[in-house]
C-alpha cells in the first residue's frame, strides 16, 4: 500500500458530536487542556472515551474561536506498534528520500488532539517515546532525523487505558502514568444510558429504558461470570437493530448474548434476564 501523508484537515472534527456527560469529566478535561497536563482515560470499551475526545476537541476549538474545533488523530494501539509508525520515517519517491511524518509527529508540529487508544497494547519502548512530550518539555525526539519537534500551542496528548484487560505483562508503566492525569470512565446510570441509547439508536424511551435496565443487570452477573459487562455500545446496537424491524430479543442475542460469553450457564443467566424484560 502507498503511505499517504496525513492530511490534518480530515481530522477536524466539524459537527457538534453528541455526548452526554455523566459526571464532571467536561469540566477536568478543560482544565487539564488549559494546564498542558495530559489525560488518561481509563474504563472499560464502549463507554464512550472516544466520543468524549471528539466532543472535547469540538468544544475547545471553539472555545480557542478556532473555526472548525481542533482536529483528533486518533491512533488504535496494538501489540506491534512501533516508534517509527507514530514518528515517521523516510521514504524513497522516484530517486529521492523524503521524509513522512507519522501521526503523533503530525499532531505535535500541526496542534490538536492525539488520542493514543488502548496504549497498553504498544510495545513498551514505543511507550516511552510519549514522555517527553507528556511532560513540561513537550517536545518529541524524532531520532531517525536527529532532530526534536517543538509540540505546537494547541498540541494536547490523549491516551485509553482499559484496567480490565490488565495482566502484569500489559500494564503501563508507572513513569507513562504519572504523566497524566486519569479521568475514570464507567456505564452511565439507567436514566442516562437510556437517553444515550434513545438519542444514538432511535428508539423510543420505553425500549430505550428497557435496553438501559437490561445493560445494569447484565453488569450485575458481570462479577462473577464476565470480564466486561454489556456496554453502552452494545445497547446502541441493539437499539439499532430494534430500530430497523428486529423483534427486541433477537437484537439482544445478536448484539449482547452472542457476544459477551461462550460459556453456556452465563449465556443461560443473560437470557433470563433478557426474557424478563422483553
Ligand atoms: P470507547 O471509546 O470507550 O470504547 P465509544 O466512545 O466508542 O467508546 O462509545 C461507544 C458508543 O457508545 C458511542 O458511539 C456512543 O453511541 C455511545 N456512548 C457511550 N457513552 C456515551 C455518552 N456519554 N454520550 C454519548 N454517547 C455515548
Amino acid at each position: 500500500m502507498k503511505a499517504r501523508e496525513i492530511q490534518i484537515q480530515n481530522h477536524m472534527i466539524k459537527k457538534k458530536p453528541y455526548y452526554l456527560p455523566v459526571g464532571d469529566e467536561v469540566e477536568l478535561f478543560t482544565a487539564a487542556y488549559e494546564a498542558k497536563i495530559p489525560v488518561l482515560l481509563k474504563g472499560p470499551t464502549g463507554t464512550g472515551k472516544t466520543r468524549f475526545v471528539e466532543y472535547m476537541a469540538y468544544m475547545l476549538g471553539k472555545q480557542l474561536k478556532r473555526k472548525k474545533g481542533l482536529p483528533v488523530i486518533t491512533v488504535a494501539c496494538h501489540e506491534d506498534l512501533t516508534t517509527t509508525d507514530l514518528v515517521g520515517k523516510f521514504l524513497l519517491k522516484g530517486e529521492e528520500t523524503v521524509w513522512m511524518d507519522g501521526p503523533l509527529s503530525t499532531a505535535v508540529k500541526k496542534g490538536g488532539i492525539c488520542y493514543l487508544d488502548e496504549i497498553v497494547e504498544a510495545r513498551k519502548d514505543t511507550t516511552v517515546i510519549i514522555h517527553p512530550l507528556a511532560d513540561h518539555r513537550r517536545i518529541l525526539p524524532v531520532d531517525k532525523k536527529g532532530t526534536v519537534i517543538e509540540a505546537h500551542e494547541s498540541f494536547f496528548l490523549v491516551i485509553s487505558y482499559n484496567p480490565g484487560y490488565q495482566s502484569i505483562i500489559k500494564e503501563l508503566k508507572q513513569s507513562t502514568k504519572q504523566r497524566f492525569i486519569a479521568i475514570n470512565f464507567d456505564y452511565p446510570d439507567k436514566e442516562k444510558e437510556a437517553e444515550i441509547i434513545a438519542h444514538e439508536s432511535g428508539v423510543d424511551k420505553k425500549t430505550a429504558a428497557d435496553l438501559a435496565r437490561i445493560g445494569e443487570k447484565i453488569r450485575h452477573i458481570e462479577g462473577h461470570a464476565l470480564t466486561e459487562g454489556a456496554s453502552t455500545r452494545v445497547l446502541v446496537y441493539a437499539g439499532s437493530l430494534i430500530k430497523k424491524g428486529i423483534s427486541a430479543r433477537r437484537a439482544c442475542d445478536v448484539s449482547i448474548t452472542s457476544l459477551l460469553t461462550e460459556e453456556k450457564e452465563v449465556r443461560r443467566a443473560i437470557n433470563e434476564v433478557i426474557s424478563a424484560v422483553f
